[in-house]
């Protein structure tokens, strides 16, 4: 993949199964239909297959991923490739561009992508272009003559909203490739391959898996050259998701809508109760009628998402309030059923975040419960230090 794989290629249909709802597609695909086969495709442990057709090995391919693989994509509005993890999608993304190319990305965006960007820069693999991908002109402007667009949105953990259909618009017009990190907002709340983005890329290890057992990656496209450009990749890196994981991530996918819809309604909720808590200084929720983002995320997404930012006057106060918690968990990452919080200040390369800021992954506890833990380690936690 020297010359650039991420180009060329013909749109794939996405079929009679787009007519169906969200909620729907995720139960229906993905599943063998014919007589006698059992509902779930199950975990297929093989490395190696009898011969048949044609020759077949573990590395190549696997009925379990391949279930999941078409479950997604029926969600997501295109072809599927699952990985390792969400930095394993990333890295074969990135791998496709011809060596030199420039990357327009998010000063935002999450960490990982940030590191692996910066060592192929390096590297001398790659040039970058950072910008604020919440300002549209800025993003513009930098598109001409780069290779590829990173887009991240909602951002993380400050949850600034792009204009993803104006961006993704704008590349295709410059022949620059698009790429949306949709982890974030799950295909439930946006769509990006129907407003043209080349590909969608997910940690399937955060909300689609949803109950944080599990790593995996997928890379989402409508260009078929591209898609087997990327199976090819995995194929001879060896990026390959583990079966059990496959098989955890499509169990997982089956209530997304339904998981998300509620993780949704609870992360409002406790938006407009932190909002006016008095040792609140800042809520960051694109939910909120007052956020700076609300208005384009009401244009663009059919939710809000689920994670909810909030500031304290200092790291010690936001430390104190992680202390003080006993529902809800101190960790890092996001997505799970269960509500997890984190001063992402603590981490060393999260630069342009305030050090009193807490990312709130909201989970499907009962909302009073989660208040009840919110408001007491508020209350008792020594938030004015
Ligand atoms: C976690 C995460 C990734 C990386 O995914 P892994 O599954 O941890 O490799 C990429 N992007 C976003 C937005 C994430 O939250």
């Amino acid at each position: 993949m020297t010359s650039n794989a991420l180009s060329g290629g013909t749109d794939e249909g996405t079929g009679q199964r787009d007519r169906w709802h969200a909620e729907t597609r995720a139960v229906v695909a993905g599943r063998d239909g014919s007589p006698g086969a059992p509902l779930n495709v199950p975990p297929v442990l093989a490395s190696t297959f009898r011969d048949g057709s044609s020759p077949r090995y573990g590395r190549w391919g696997n009925p379990t991923w391949e279930a999941l693989e078409e479950a997604l994509g029926a969600l997501e509005g295109g072809s599927t490739v699952a990985f390792s993890s969400g930095q394993a999608a990333t890295a074969a993304v990135l791998d496709g561009l011809a060596p030199g190319s420039v990357v327009v990305h998010p000063t935002g965006a999450y960490t990982g992508t940030r590191e692996l960007l910066a060592t192929l820069a390096d590297a001398g693999r790659l040039g970058l272009r950072p910008v604020d991908v919440t300002d549209t002109d800025a993003v513009l402007e930098a598109l001409p003559g780069a290779g590829l667009v990173w887009i991240e949105s909602p951002t993380n953990p400050l949850l600034g909203v792009a204009e993803v259909p104006r961006i993704v618009a704008a590349a295709q017009a410059e022949g620059v490739v698009s790429v949306v990190d949709n982890t974030f907002a799950t295909p439930i709340a946006q769509r990006p391959l129907g407003w043209g983005a080349t590909m969608v890329v997910h940690s399937a290890t955060k909300y689609i898996g949803g109950h944080s057992d599990l790593l995996l990656g997928v890379v989402v496209t409508r260009d078929n050259t591209l898609r087997a450009a990327l199976v090819r990749h995995r194929t001879l890196h060896g990026s390959v998701p583990g079966t059990v994981e496959a098989f955890l991530a499509l169990r997982g996918l089956r209530t997304l809508p339904v998981r998300f819809a509620r993780q949704q309604q609870t992360a409002a909720l406790l938006a407009e109760r932190l909002r006016v808590h008095p040792a609140v200084t800042a809520v960051h929720y694109p939910g909120l009628a007052d956020d700076p983002y609300h208005r384009r995320a009401a244009a663009l997404m059919s939710g809000f998402g689920a994670i909810v930012s909030f500031e304290l006057p200092s790291a010690t106060a936001a430390d104190a309030l992680v202390r003080a918690v006993e529902l809800v968990i101190p960790t890092t990452s996001l997505g799970g059923v269960e509500t997890t919080v984190e001063r992402r200040g603590r981490w060393p390369g999260e630069t342009g975040v305030p050090a009193g800021l807490l990312r709130l992954s909201v989970g499907l506890e009962h909302p009073d419960d989660l208040w009840g833990d919110l408001s007491h380690a508020l209350d008792t936690a020594p938030s004015r230090a």
